[in-house]
Formats: C-alpha cells, structure tokens, sequence
C-alpha cells in the first residue's frame, strides 16, 4: 500500500516542475531549504567560550544550523529566553540531561530545532568540548550559524526516505508501517539503494568513521530526504566490550553534520553465527519499530528515560512509548502531542 503525501511529492517534484501548488512558494519552488546566514562566532582560545548571539523572534518553525571546523565538537553552552531564564548550560555527557531544553553535542555541524521552550530562545552561546571525554575544553574556532524560518509543517506534510539497504526490504510496506509507527505521520520512500552487505565496527561513542564512509560512496542525497540504512552489522566498542547495535542515529536531532543517516542493522547480526550477508529476509514488524524509533531520535525525541533515570525534556512522555530505550518492547508503541509536535517542527518534515 502507498500512502498519499501531496505536499512531500510536490515538494520533490517541484525541481523538475519548477512549480507546485501554484506560485507563491519560493522555498518549495527552489527545491532546497532556504539556509541565511546569522553570524560567525569565534571560541576564546583561553576558555573555549563564544559570545552570547542575540536571536530574533521567529515565527513558524525556526531552525539553527551551526558549523564548527571539521572535527571540532562543541554544546550549546548558555541559551536564554526572552525572560532571560536559562534553558541550557554547559554539560559533561553526550547530551545535556537536566537542561530544561535538552541539546546534544555536536561534532562538525549539527541543527538546532527550536521547538517548545526553546521557541522562544532570545540568546545563545556555544563551547568546545573534547571530542572524547565530552568535557568542556579551551581552544579557537570559528562557529558559523544559519537560519531557516518557516510556516509550521502542512497538515500533509511528512518524512521522504531514501532507503539504503543490504538486506531484502519491501519499500512501500517499510513506509505504511513507519507511518504507522510515528503516529500516521506521512512516510514515503523516495528512492532506494543496494549497498553490499558489511560490517560496521565503530571504536568507541565518538567513531562514526565507518558510517561516514559508507555514506559517502553513495549519490548525492537531496535537501530534506533522510537517508535510512538498513543491513549492516552494527558493533561498537566500549569499555565493557563489543555491543551488538539494533540501531544508530548518531546525533540528535540530525540533518546536519558528518554520518547523517539513520542506520539499523540486520536483525539476525552477530545471532548464532549469521553473518551480515544472511540471506533471510528481515521481519517488517521489527524493522519498522527501529527504524521508526531512530527516526523519532532523527527528528529530536530523547528516551523517555534513560538507563540512569535520566527523563526527556517533554511535558507528557509515557514510560509506554515508541522512544522507550528497548523500542522491541511490546507497549514501546505510540507518541504523546508533545513528541508528535516536535517531530513536526523537524525541518524535514515537508
Ligand atoms: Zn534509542
């Protein structure tokens, strides 16, 4: 079965058409996401800190686009409303836990939704971080910011996939039951991909080097298309050995910034002795649950909680819920408004 997504096909169609649902569109007319430039900030060598940026108000949906040099890894350090209340400080994991708006560290570039509380952020302020401790850290860098303001997501607005996959995956049926995952958000697979079945071994949080490079033997993909890769053998080192991966989303949210993708593995790697080119189709219930689950953290969903307790950032979060940690788990189904509406506010989201 397909669904019908009017405004993502005319959204994608509007390249070749140069027009769509009349003139008067000029973001959908362009084909592209209209970025403008905001400013370049610089680190203080001595304490790895930018200036506070002022922010206009934005109406809509309102997106920060930052950029370090390649390899550099900075947070949101300071982000404050209108009232001048913080929402966000300097933190010491992968992503800020008590922030009252909850951002993720970045390497390289990364987007910030403001979505929620943070839609009405008046200042903001950036800091390195050690790529791998996660720690603040000193040291220079340009920050480069952009912007993108839009009407909030059309009623009919959803996700447009590209599916990149080793393993046996029927597109339409991927795109039905993900649709269904994500609360009847439109889901449409734009274009599909065959890649080679492999291994995918990362060395520690911090490597998406493999990631990385599977992606860039691919096409180029098109402006608001997430790529979801389907098949690899997910493994990741850590200091308590090698963790078989269902699935990765290496930032949250992502639409920026290197290893930008959705990635989840083959559902029989590394289970008595498969190899990443096991023949045997996957089954669509679990494949659709994962690759829905990654793309809610895609598009700015936390866990509900965390292994250490830590809850998301939303007001009405349920322990029974598609973004539970263990998303294979039989009530892990389902998303709550406020979930929904900050998927909604992705910019993706066409
Ligand atoms: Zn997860």
């Amino acid at each position: 079965m397909s669904r019908a997504v009017p405004g993502l096909l005319c959204a994608l169609l509007a390249g070749a058409l140069g027009a769509c649902g009349g003139d008067g569109d000029p973001q959908v007319a362009e084909g592209e996401l209209a970025w403008r430039p905001v400013a370049t900030l610089a680190f203080d060598p001595a304490t790895g800190q930018t200036p506070l940026l002022p922010l206009a108000a934005g109406e809509g949906r309102v997106t920060l686009r930052v950029h370090s040099e390649p390899g550099v890894c900075f947070q949101v350090a300071d982000a404050r409303d209108g009232a001048g209340q913080r929402l966000a400080e300097p933190f010491t994991g992968p992503f800020c836990a008590t922030c009252a708006w909850r951002t993720s560290r970045v390497r390289t570039a990364g987007l910030l939704v403001l979505e929620g509380r943070a839609a009405g952020l008046s200042q903001i302020a950036f800091g390195r971080v050690n790529c791998q401790t996660l720690r603040p850290t000193a040291g220079p860098g340009p920050v480069t910011v952009a912007r993108l303001d839009e009407p909030p997501a059309a009623a009919d607005a959803g996700l447009a996939l590209r599916l990149v996959a080793s393993a046996e995956v029927d597109p339409e049926a991927l795109a039905a039951d993900v649709s269904q995952e994500l609360a009847g958000l439109p889901v449409a697979v734009v274009a599909t991909l065959a890649i080679p079945a492999q291994d995918l071994p990362l060395e520690g949080r911090d490597d998406d080097a493999a990631l990385a490079a599977l992606l860039a033997d691919l096409p180029p993909r098109p402006a608001g298309v997430i790529d979801v890769v389907v098949g690899p053998c997910l493994t990741r080192a850590d200091p308590f050995g090698t963790q078989r991966l269902a699935g990765l989303t290496p930032r949250i949210p992502g639409g920026a910034g290197p290893a930008d993708a959705v990635f989840v593995s083959r559902q029989t790697c590394g289970l008595g002795g498969a190899a990443s080119d096991d023949p045997r189709p996957e089954d669509p219930t679990r494949l659709a649950r994962v690759v829905a689950h990654e793309l809610g953290h895609y598009l700015g969903l936390f866990h509900a909680e965390d292994a250490d307790g830590a809850v998301d950032d939303l007001p009405d979060t349920t322990s029974e819920n598609l973004m539970d940690r263990a998303p294979l788990r039989a009530d892990a189904r389902g998303l709550t408004p406020a979930q929904v509406a900050r998927l909604r506010a992705h910019p993706f989201v066409r």
